[in-house]
């Protein structure tokens, strides 16, 4: 048995269903890892200066690797995807942060979980909500469930057909 993850998947540039897709696919093909469930699709409005809505979304795997190995393949996803990285907040073709990894607390440098902003963001709670309403945020001892109907964050987060 693996751990169980939840992984925030978000796209603003180029065709966003088409990268989206890709990420999955190439997470399906990483070794000792299986993707359970995926969460509906989202197009959301960004934070910061003026940038493409995001097609946001959370999927749920179970892997083998440590929480560092999965970091490694998961920015090797985004680099052949295309991702440039810039500044913060800039537009890019794929973002793939781990949320949550079962209730283990990580805080290096290079890797936090659970992800420190994941409890402010509607374009991730509403998402993991729909896969884990449930959960409980290991440092903040509340359910997803929870951490949503409390949140502040008025950005739009709107089905995606
Ligand atoms: P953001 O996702 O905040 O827009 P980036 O995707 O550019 O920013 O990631 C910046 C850095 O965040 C990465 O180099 C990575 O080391 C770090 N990081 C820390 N915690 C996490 C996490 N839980 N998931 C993904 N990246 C993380
Ligand atoms: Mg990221």
């Amino acid at each position: 048995m693996g751990s169980q993850v939840f992984i925030g998947v978000g796209s603003n540039l180029g065709n966003r269903r088409v990268y989206y897709q890709k990420a999955l696919d190439l997470m399906a093909d990483l070794s000792q890892t299986a993707i359970l469930r995926c969460s509906s699709l989202y197009e959301t409005e960004p934070i910061g200066e003026a940038q493409n809505w995001y097609l946001n979304g959370v999927v749920e795997l179970e892997t083998a690797l440590s929480p560092q190995q999965l970091l490694s393949c998961l920015q090797k996803i985004e680099s052949a995807l295309g991702r440039k990285r810039t500044k913060k907040w800039a537009s890019r073709t794929i973002d793939l942060d781990i949320l949550l990894f079962d209730k283990q607390m990580v805080n290096e440098e290079q890797l936090q979980i659970p992800h420190p902003e994941m409890h402010r963001r509607r374009f991730v709670l509403v998402p993991l909500s729909e896969l884990a309403p449930q959960f409980v945020h290991p440092l903040l001892g509340s359910t997803v469930a929870e951490l949503l109907a409390g949140l502040a964050d008025d950005k739009q987060v709107l089905h995606f057909g």
